[in-house]
């Protein structure tokens, strides 16, 4: 079971990002943040394609994570062995 955590200030970042079932592939995450977001064209859907990496990477995936109009974006504890 993932368990939800309080969203990073900083890099390193120490669970993960996800976009969970109910993106409806609205595509603002990936204009936002274009390097951590991408198309998942064969399920109308986006995904996290990179964790961020850098403080810009960061500020632009939070924008992305408080911007999506269905609260998709999850950040969650990495589960053990990832
Ligand atoms: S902003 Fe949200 S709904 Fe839109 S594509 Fe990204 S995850 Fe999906």
């Amino acid at each position: 079971m993932r368990v939800e955590l309080p969203l990073p200030t900083r890099i390193p970042i120490d669970g993960r990002f996800e976009i969970d079932d109910t993106c409806i592939d609205c595509k603002l995450c990936n204009d936002l943040a274009p390097d951590n977001f991408d198309a998942d064209l064969d399920n109308d859907v986006h995904y996290v394609c990179k964790q961020p990496g850098t403080p810009d990477e960061l500020e632009r995936v939070l924008d992305a994570f408080e911007s999506c109009p269905t609260e998709s974006i999850r950040y969650s504890a990495a589960p053990s062995g990832e």
